[in-house]
C-alpha cells in the first residue's frame, strides 16, 4: 500500500497549476499507484495528484466500479445539457454543495504508458473529470458554485476543525495535556 495524506483546502499545492507530465517511467506509474490507493483508501471517486502534494497533470478515478487513470487530460462538453447536484472534495472533507457542471463530457489524456485515452463519460464521471481537471488548474470546486452558495461553503470551511491545521494533526499522545507543564 502506498497511501498519502491528502491535502486540505489551504494548502498552496491545490492553488497551483499543476505542470504536463513528459516522461512515462516507473516514477509515474508509483504515482498513479499512489492516487490509486489513496483513492480507495478515501472511498473516494477521484483524486488529483496536487491532493497528495504532487504537482503533476494526472488523476485517477472510480465510478460505477470502473477505475482507471488519466494523463495531461484536456476535455470538452458534449451538447449544451447541465447538470446540478452534490459535489464534494476530498480535500475538503464532509462537506458537500450543489454543483453546476456540463452533463457530457468527452476526456483526451495519456495511460502511464504514455498511450493515447479518450475517456467519455455522463453524470458523475462527467462531474469526475471537470472537478479534477480543475484541480490540475488550481481550481476548486467551492470557486464553481454560486455566490450564495459559495459564501455559505467558506463560512463552514473556515469553521471546519481541520481548517488551517498547516500539517496532518498527530497525536503523540493519548493522555489528555491538562495539568502537565510542556
Ligand atoms: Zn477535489
Amino acid at each position: 500500500m502506498s497511501i498519502q495524506p491528502v491535502r486540505l483546502f489551504g494548502d498552496p499545492v491545490l492553488r497551483t497549476p499543476a505542470t504536463e507530465v513528459a516522461t512515462f517511467d516507473a516514477e509515474l506509474r508509483k504515482l498513479v499507484t499512489d492516487l490509486t490507493d489513496t483513492m480507495h483508501d478515501q472511498a473516494g471517486a477521484g483524486l488529483a495528484a496536487p491532493q497528495i502534494g504532487v504537482s503533476l497533470r494526472v488523476f485517477t478515478y472510480d465510478v460505477d466500479g470502473i477505475t482507471g487513470h488519466l494523463i495531461n487530460p484536456t476535455f470538452e462538453k458534449v451538447g449544451e445539457e447541465e447538470q446540478f447536484g452534490p459535489e464534494g472534495c476530498l480535500s475538503i472533507p464532509g462537506m458537500t454543495w450543489d454543483c453546476r457542471r456540463h452533463l457530457r463530457v468527452v476526456a483526451h489524456g495519456m495511460n502511464m504508458y504514455g498511450e493515447p485515452v479518450r475517456l467519455e463519460g455522463t453524470e458523475m464521471l462527467a462531474r469526475c473529470v471537470q472537478h479534477e481537471t480543475d484541480h490540475l488548474d488550481g481550481v476548486l470546486f467551492v470557486d464553481r458554485l454560486d455566490p450564495e452558495t459559495r459564501k455559505l461553503a467558506m463560512a463552514q470551511i473556515r469553521a471546519a476543525q481541520w481548517f488551517g491545521q498547516p500539517e496532518p494533526v498527530v497525536k503523540t499522545s493519548p493522555h489528555p495535556l491538562f495539568g502537565k507543564a510542556l
